[in-house]
């Protein structure tokens, strides 16, 4: 096995979002040492100046040189093909051959089966490592983290990893951390919709949401919607759980791209597709997730 990845062995991190900020403000309280770039430049200047150790890049080619891994957390998995590979100065100029990308972001598994294929044949391997836990959990570096590729590449990795997240699982061979990620993200939209429309009709009825939420926490229509969103999130109309419609309506679109691409027909999912799609339309740029609720409330009046 290459050495394994620990501190202060130098880490690129590219994508300094809702997410990666603190994924990358774990890495470097580990002691490793940071390369950063987002192509936010008041994203980058933010974070050395709230992280000093880490060191400013102004491309991911820049951030990328002398690293030992590089780490990307983009929207998708098309923006971290361009970052890594087809993009202006990419990180692959810039890379060491020896050096392990992981892609914690959660992407099409279709495109980072490629993306892994294409980075081999330049002596540079892959693993796809998507997170699951939200912004907190990212802060306190307790994410789940949902593992594809090979075993050593994952042991030469761990250290790192583990500054971020708590449940490491190696899930297949490259490809099936992303899918496995939109599977969970399906469950996840699924049970806030059903929740969302739930608390609608039962408001309507004269229930107080708050009481609903409490039931529900106790009963068999628990899930983490009723308790981490139930009351935090959407009874209080806060919105501000840290994670867009627009980004869980592309984890629906890749939870239905796999399964299209297996030939197989899931009536439901497409249905989730579809109303996440719409939602996000009707929502805007920007909208938190959790606003899926005002949409159930639009709908219901037939203002959707
Ligand atoms: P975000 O939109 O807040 O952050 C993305 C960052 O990438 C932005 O700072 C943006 O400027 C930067 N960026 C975009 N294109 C770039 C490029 N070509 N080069 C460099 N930087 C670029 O998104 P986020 O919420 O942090 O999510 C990141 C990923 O993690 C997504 O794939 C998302 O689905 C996944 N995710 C998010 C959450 C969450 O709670 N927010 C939870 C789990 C997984």
């Amino acid at each position: 096995m290459t050495k394994p990845l620990t501190p202060p062995a130098t880490i690129a991190f590219i994508g300094l979002g809702m997410m990666g900020r603190p994924m990358a403000a774990r890495l470097v309280d580990a002691g490793f040492k940071l390369r950063v770039f987002d192509t936010s430049q008041k994203a980058v200047s933010d974070f050395v100046g709230a992280h000093p150790a880490a060191l400013a890049t102004a491309s991911a080619k820049a951030a990328a040189q002398g690293a030992d891994a590089l780490i990307t957390m983009l929207p998708d998995g098309k923006i971290v093909r361009q970052a890594v590979l087809e993009g202006r100065d990419p990180a692959i100029d810039g890379l060491a051959a020896g050096a392990l990308v992981l892609d914690m972001s959660s992407s099409n598994p279709v495109d980072t089966q490629k993306l892994a294929r294409d980075l081999a044949a330049k002596g540079v391997a892959l693993l796809d490592a998507p997170v699951s836990g939200g912004v907190k959990r990212a802060i306190d570096g307790s994410l789940t983290i949902i593992v594809g590729g090979a075993e050593a590449d994952l042991e030469r990795a761990r250290p790192a990893i583990a500054s971020m997240g708590k449940a490491i699982t190696l899930c297949g061979p490259v490809g099936a951390g992303h899918a496995l990620k939109s599977l969970n993200n399906y469950l996840s939209a699924a049970s806030l919709v059903a929740m969302c429309e739930a608390l609608v009709v039962g408001e309507a009825f004269g229930l107080d949401p708050g009481t609903m939420v409490d039931v529900f926490n106790t009963s068999s229509g628990m899930s983490n919607s009723t308790q981490v969103k139930g009351r935090q999130q959407v009874v209080n109309r806060a919105f501000a759980a840290g994670f867009t419609t627009s980004l869980m309506a592309k984890d629906l679109r890749t939870a239905g791209d796999v399964a299209a691409h297996l030939k197989l027909k899931m009536p439901h999912l497409e249905q989730a597709v579809a109303y996440w799609g719409a939602a996000n339309e009707k929502l805007g740029k920007g909208a938190d997730h959790t606003e899926i609720f005002r949409y159930a409330e639009m709908l219901a009046e037939n203002k959707g």
